[in-house]
């Protein structure tokens, strides 16, 4: 079997999105299955769309999940480079011309309104798709020249061939067939220079010597478009596998307007998502395992990956499997591990606070949080508790209350070790003098402490606080 190459394309227009990652991860899946390489190049040809940092923080962000390219525009491979398609513009001119020379390419003048008002003709003809209709196919040289004197600048467009079946079997979604005929002469060279993309992606393609393409299936339709390309070149075509689009809960296509999800690799990393979490969740999305087994290791992964296991269906993204998935590697981090990704959500809250009395504290929520930053929302009140409800005002403004908050603190001011057992003693012996318990005992101490009724076990909050702190509130 020839050398498996596979890449990573993105245009640097936004940040790494769910679907990006998706794509991305299952080409690096394919390439170490198969001891390939894994590809990540720049296809920024839509220039005014790109956005200063976007290539970086994209390329970052696979690392970060763990997708880490063998090439990349970082790392080129001097036979591939350059890796992004605006600092190769002279080699696309140069295949581009190749197919004017041997009559698969011409030179279009037309201008917008000109196209589109063959478009509406064809349209008012009962024409359901429709076509360039070729005016620029035939032009003489003499009219070309006119043309250009009155400064018109060309599109390059390529001429498809009539009535034929292009044909291709795709990795996911078995054979394909199209129609050149629904296709029509499309442009791959615009008027500034720069190529379209599914010309650059052809060239990049075949010179990166890139033997499978896997996409998204918005590109199915795009992929006609690219064997023609090779045919008229001679060069032999990646084998192609469309992978299926990613539906919310509510069926319809993943948009970025789902605000109810988050989108962006960067959104996970911020919110305190684990990189093994989102590759095993975009690893379920998209792929189905042989055997009935939820939870996979990146190497586990490569073992097991199969191409003919990708989903033929739509993969639903499911909000609670990766927050049931996050919460999984989260308690199987080392103490280690939790510590330095749990500090930076907790930081500002426990200055002062030595690494080993952040280690203790945070592990009491360790079993909790789905999320790293939900720490903030449990360790918060206690730190800086917050105002009491006035609501809850009655639960501490009556005469029992009153003592089993002075008899507490009493016997807490006795303590010299603060710990679970002394804590409890405390409650015992508060107990047992005023003869009050449950409820009435827990929850005043409890809202004087924190000033919300619920969260972590009291003897925990006394623990977080201390001795001292637990008083002066209680006073
Ligand atoms: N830049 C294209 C995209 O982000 C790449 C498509 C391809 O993989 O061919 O959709």
């Amino acid at each position: 079997m020839e050398k498996v190459r596979v890449r990573y394309a993105p245009s640097p227009t936004g940040y790494l999105h769910i679907g990006g990652a998706r794509s991305a991860l299952f080409n690096y899946l394919f390439a170490k299955k198969f001891n390939g390489d894994f590809v990540f190049r720049i296809e920024d040809t839509d220039v005014e769309r790109n956005i200063p940092g976007a290539e970086a923080s994209q390329l970052h962000d696979l690392i970060w999940l763990g997708i880490i390219p063998d090439e990349s525009t970082e790392k080129p491979n001097p036979k591939y480079a350059p890796y992004r398609q605006m600092e190769k513009l002279d080699i696309y001119h140069k295949y581009a011309q190749m197919l004017i020379d041997k009559g698969y390419a011409y030179e279009c003048f037309c201008t917008e309104e000109e196209l589109e008002q063959s478009r509406e003709d064809q349209l008012a003809s009962g024409i359901a798709s429709p076509k360039y209709d070729r005016r620029c196919l035939n032009l003489t040289e003499e009219e070309k020249d006119n043309l250009r004197k009155k400064g018109i600048k060309p599109t390059i467009r390529i001429k498809m061939p009539d009535h034929q079946d292009i044909e291709f079997d795709d990795l996911v979604r078995g054979h394909i067939k199209f129609n050149t005929d629904d296709i029509g002469d499309w442009v791959i060279m615009k008027s500034n220079g720069i190529p379209t993309y599914n010309f650059a992606v052809v060239v990049d393609d075949h010179l990166m010597e890139i033997s499978h393409v896997l996409r998204g299936e918005e590109h199915l339709s795009n992929t006609p478009k690219q064997i023609q390309v090779y045919n008229y070149f001679n060069w032999e075509a990646p084998k192609f596998g469309h992978m299926t689009i990613i539906i919310n809960e509510n069926g319809k296509k993943l948009s970025k307007r789902d605000h109810d999800i988050l989108q962006f690799m960067s959104q996970y990393r911020e919110n305190g998502y684990l990189p093994q979490a989102i590759f095993n969740f975009l690893l379920l999305l998209g792929w189905t395992p042989e055997e009935n087994k939820e939870f996979f290791t990146m190497d586990e992964a490569f073992e097991c990956f199969d191409p003919k296991r990708l989903s033929t269906s739509p993969s639903m993204f499911d909000n609670k499997k990766l927050i049931w998935m996050n919460q999984h590697y989260i308690k199987q981090l080392t103490d280690e591990q939790y510590l330095s990704f749990i500090k930076p959500f907790v930081a500002d809250l426990l200055e002062g606070y030595s690494d080993e009395d952040i280690l203790k504290i945070t592990n009491m929520f360790k079993g909790e949080i789905s999320f790293g930053k939900q720490i903030r929302d449990l360790l918060s009140p206690i730190i800086n508790p917050n105002e009491i409800n006035e609501q809850l005002l009655p639960i501490i403004e009556n005469d029992t209350a009153k003592k089993v908050i002075e008899t507490f603190a009493k016997y807490l001011s006795l303590v010299d070790e603060i710990n679970q057992d002394t804590i409890k003693s405390c409650f015992k012996s508060t107990q047992a003098e005023l003869n009050v318990k449950g409820k009435d005992l827990y929850m005043p101490i409890r809202l004087k402490l924190t000033g919300i009724e619920h969260g972590l076990e009291m003897y925990n909050i006394i623990t977080i606080l201390g001795k001292e702190k637990t008083l002066k509130r209680l006073k």
